[in-house]
C-alpha cells in the first residue's frame, strides 16, 4: 500500500461588509462578520481541499477552480470539496485521516466543531476527520482578530 501526506494552508481577512456571513466547513456561524474573499470564503474547506490534492499530486485548488471561472464564482467551497474528493477518489485513493487546525481568536469555534465535523465527514467519509480550535494568543494579524487562518494535514491510502 501507497500512503501519501499532503498539508493546506488558508487565510482570509475579515470582510468589510457587516452583513457578509461566516462559513466554516459549510456551517453558517452566527453572530460574527464573514470572511472576505471569493466564493464563501470558507477557509476550512479550502485548507481541506489543498491537503488532498497536494497529498494526490494535483495542482492547488486556486489553479484547479479560478475564481474567474464561471462555474464556480459563486459556488459554496463544501461542493468545491465534494468535487476534490470524486478528483482523488478517481485516482484510486481512499482517505485515511484529516487533522485540521483552525486558527482564530474570533469568535468562539467550540460550540461548532461537531457540526462542522460532520459536515466534513458527509463528504470525506466517517471517522476521518478531527478539527481543533486554536486562538493567536494576541499574536500577530490572527491574535489581533483580523480573521481566520487554518492548517490542514490528510492522509490518503491506495
Ligand atoms: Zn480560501
Amino acid at each position: 500500500m501507497t500512503i501519501r501526506v499532503g498539508l493546506g494552508y488558508d487565510i482570509h481577512p475579515f470582510a468589510d461588509d457587516a452583513d457578509r456571513a461566516l462559513v466554516l466547513a459549510g456551517v453558517h456561524i452566527g453572530g460574527h462578520v464573514g470572511l472576505a474573499g471569493h466564493s464563501d470564503a470558507d477557509a476550512v474547506a479550502h485548507a481541506t481541499c489543498d491537503a488532498l490534492l497536494g497529498a494526490a499530486g494535483h495542482p492547488d485548488l486556486g489553479t484547479l477552480y479560478p475564481a474567474s471561472e464561471g462555474r464556480w464564482k459563486n459556488a459554496r467551497s463544501m461542493d468545491m470539496l465534494a468535487d476534490v474528493v470524486e478528483r482523488i477518489r478517481g485516482d484510486g485513493w481512499s482517505i485515511g485521516n484529516l487533522d485540521i487546525v483552525v486558527n482564530a481568536e474570533v469568535p468562539r469555534l467550540a460550540p461548532h466543531l461537531d457540526a462542522m465535523r460532520a459536515n466534513l465527514e458527509a463528504v470525506l467519509g466517517a471517522g476521518t476527520t478531527n478539527v481543533k480550535p486554536k486562538r493567536g494568543e494576541g499574536i500577530g494579524s490572527i491574535g489581533r482578530g483580523e480573521g481566520i487562518q487554518v492548517f490542514a494535514v490528510a492522509l490518503l491510502e491506495r
